[in-house]
């Protein structure tokens, strides 16, 4: 794989470093109930140097209006990947509005990258991994350079490989925050009832889960929240939450290059 500009690749005592303080800020504050762990990484562990990294999707606003409620000039980044819904777009709109955000960063792919792997637009048909890391994967790691923890809204509800999913966690050689990682979906619904937050306007079209328009279907509510990205692949992830490195693949081979699996 030829021609993308990558980050900086973490070293392997930047890796090990990451592991152990997860393991340390899990042992001191895991048990925590998501708004409060919100603020003590918001206000004072991660001051400054902690965004949180959302979609503006079916159930976005709830972790939005947390860190809204907590500090709204927290650092959102926000990926336009060029393949949106525009409903996503004047939806991330009116959240910011209301909510009253004050540092929401669109991130997009570069044109470079566009113009050398995906110059008919369509390479999401062809190869699906590729799509996503040079329209996700390389906009949010440029962008969270800059940081040195990062909070997501996945939770342990939606099934796949997040079932497993930890409240805090080590990835890439920062912190991980999923201070939604316990919440169920009656959680879910319970919160949009009792702040009267607003919908994403596709929601009450059967989707559940919204990421890209053409890699993302509407499911029926027996099914997983996410079962409509990626419909009839074996894909499930994009590739932002999967860890790129670990310390034994960096300790066993220093010069492997990524992706080699694309
Ligand atoms: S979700 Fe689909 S369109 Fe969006 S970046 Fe990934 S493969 Fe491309």
């Amino acid at each position: 794989m030829n021609g993308f500009v990558e980050p900086t690749r973490p070293d392997h005592s930047a890796l090990t470093g990451a592991a152990e303080r997860a393991k340390a800020l899990r042992e001191r504050y895991s048990q925590l109930e998501s708004e409060s762990l919100l603020r003590v990484m918001l206000e004072m562990e991660y001051k400054g140097r902690i965004a949180l990294v959302s979609s503006f999707g079916a159930e976005a606003v709830i972790l939005l209006d947390m860190v809204a409620r907590i500090d709204p000039a927290t650092p959102i980044l926000f990926i336009d990947t060029g393949k949106l819904f525009h409903e996503t777009l004047t939806y991330r709109d009116v959240v910011v509005r209301q909510l009253g955000l004050m540092d929401v960063r669109t991130l997009k792919p570069t044109s470079f990258d566009i113009t050398s792997h995906d110059p008919d637009g369509k390479i999401w048909q062809r190869n699906p991994n590729l799509c996503c890391y040079l329209r996700k994967v390389l906009p949010l790691e440029r962008a969270l350079s800059g940081f040195d923890a990062w909070i997501t809204g996945r939770k342990r509800a939606q099934g796949g490989e997040r079932t497993e999913l930890r409240n805090i966690e080590a990835v890439d050689g920062r912190i991980c925050f999923n201070p939604l990682a316990h919440w169920s979906e009656e959680d879910v619904e319970n919160a949009f009832q009792f702040l009267n937050l607003p919908r994403h306007p596709l929601f009450n079209d059967g989707y559940n889960s919204i990421g890209c328009a053409p890699c993302t279907a509407p499911s029926s509510p027996d099914t997983e929240a996410r079962a409509g990205r990626w419909l009839g692949s074996t894909k499930s992830e994009c590739g932002i939450h999967q860890a790129r490195w670990s310390p034994s693949r960096l300790k066993n081979n220093p010069h492997t290059k990524f992706p080699s699996s694309l």
